[in-house]
């Protein structure tokens, strides 16, 4: 069995242990990592006999393993202060979670309704499994699964809280961290023992690739779940993690950025909303108004009320680059989705190119007049003068429409 981390790395920097942390497992001069295809290996011809292929054997058959995926989990490993397991997408390493724990009672916060089928899903496959919600008491729980930062606002959750809370019962905390990777967020300090990431979201970041992480802080607990892997067959295909081991690199530059972008744009639209609200000593302008009139609400952690410090503490590089705006309508939140010219209007998030959705799309419990919207590396620049052109065409329409 191969070492996946380079214990020399753990004291290094994050970006450094992106780029380096799985040195040691290149077995060709190439500075990129190549991709390999083949899903089979030759056997090492003196070593196999019987069952047994010999110690030097490291891969046999690609459902159980392959060069790609052990580099890929050496640098996750290291740079999520865990052992990785990577899988096919972010739900099918909630399953793995799920078949590794096999948990009887589960609390379960808010957050993607994809997290919530997959649990139901289990419950209804292992029965006798309840689900109750992660505010309510813990008796009887043995799985906490907290999202944070929560889609689709972008807001946070202080993890130590429920930590105790969860440990207090006897439960394992899983946190699902997909909306604020490293450098962002590092659940582990903060008292979860598993965490788990959609991979197509910021780690994957282009828009191009499907896969989900498990990281547990236990190394058996790694394991078993890739002995499950192998025997379900849970793993992602080999484009899909060597574009994974391509993404990591950046992971940290890019995060921040659009961590830092989506805080002003944030700002930005709190700052438009405000000056057409009416309030005592300010009447706004009909430039104010043509604006802002519209923005019912504006939700990131930035502009969280009541955040704890610890909260606060949990994300020493911002919050991350989600956040999400409401309207008063169904229509004006689609208007203005229809209207965005950088923002692609499109599911899903974390990647370079901006994107807005209408959650009420493909989550029948959202709010309809609500857009979540995920800043990519456009420039801010760019990006507000877009809200600007999108806000206006709204108030144009609006007015066309009441003349008519
Ligand atoms: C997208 C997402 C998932 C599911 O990941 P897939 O890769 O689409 O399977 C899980 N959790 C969160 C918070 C997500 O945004």
């Amino acid at each position: 069995m191969v070492e996946l981390k380079n214990p020399l790395f753990d004291s290094m920097a994050m970006p450094t242990q992106a780029l380096h942390a799985d040195d040691h497992l290149h077995e060709t001069p190439d500075v990129a990592a190549p991709i390999g295809v083949s899903t089979t290996f030759r056997y090492n011809k003196s070593d196999v006999e019987g069952n047994n292929y010999g110690a030097g054997q490291r891969y046999v058959y690609a459902r159980e393993g392959r060069a790609n995926t052990t580099q890929a989990e050496s640098v996750l490993s290291t740079v999520m202060e865990g052992h990785a397991v990577l899988y096919a997408s972010g739900l099918t390493a909630a399953l793995g979670v799920l078949l590794h724990f096999r948990p009887k009672r589960v609390a379960l916060s808010a957050g993607y309704f994809g997290v919530r089928r997959v649990v139901e899903h289990y419950a209804s496959i292992a029965g006798g499994v309840q689900i109750v919600g992660a505010e309510c008491a813990y008796d009887g729980v043995d799985l906490v699964w907290l999202e944070t930062p929560v889609n689709p606002t972008g807001e946070v959750s202080d993890i130590s809280c429920y930590a105790l809370r969860a440990h207090a019962a006897g439960a394992v905390l899983v946190v699902d961290a997909t909306l604020a990777p490293p450098p962002l967020c590092q659940p582990f300090r903060h008292g979860a023992d598993v965490v788990v990431h959609s991979a197509t979201k910021f780690l994957g970041g282009h828009s191009d690739l499907v896969a989900g992480v498990v990281v547990a802080r236990a190394p058996a607990a790694a394991q078993d779940m890739r002995h499950t892997r192998a025997l379900l067959g849970l793993g992602a295909g080999s484009l899909d993690t060597w574009l994974l081991q391509r993404s990591l690199p950046t992971l940290a530059v890019r995060v921040r950025q659009q961590a830092q972008s989506a805080a002003r744009l944030v700002a930005l639209l709190e700052s438009l909303r405000r000056a057409a609200e009416p309030r005592p000593c300010h009447t706004p302008s009909a430039a104010d108004r043509a604006l802002g009139a519209r923005l019912a609400e504006v939700r990131h952690a930035s502009l969280q009320p009541g955040i704890s410090a610890a909260a606060h503490a949990q994300h020493p590089h911002g919050f991350g680059a989600v956040f999400s705006v409401r309207f008063a309508s169904q229509a004006q939140a689609l208007f203005v989705a229809r209207h965005l010219r950088l923002h692609a209007f499109a599911t899903s998030l974390g990647g370079v190119h901006s994107l807005v959705d209408w959650r009420r799309a493909s989550d029948a419990a959202a709010d309809p007049a609500l857009l979540r919207v995920s800043v990519g590396l456009e420039n801010f620049d760019d990006l507000a003068a877009d809200w600007r052109q999108a806000l206006l065409a709204l108030e144009a329409h609006e007015a066309a429409s009441a003349k008519l």
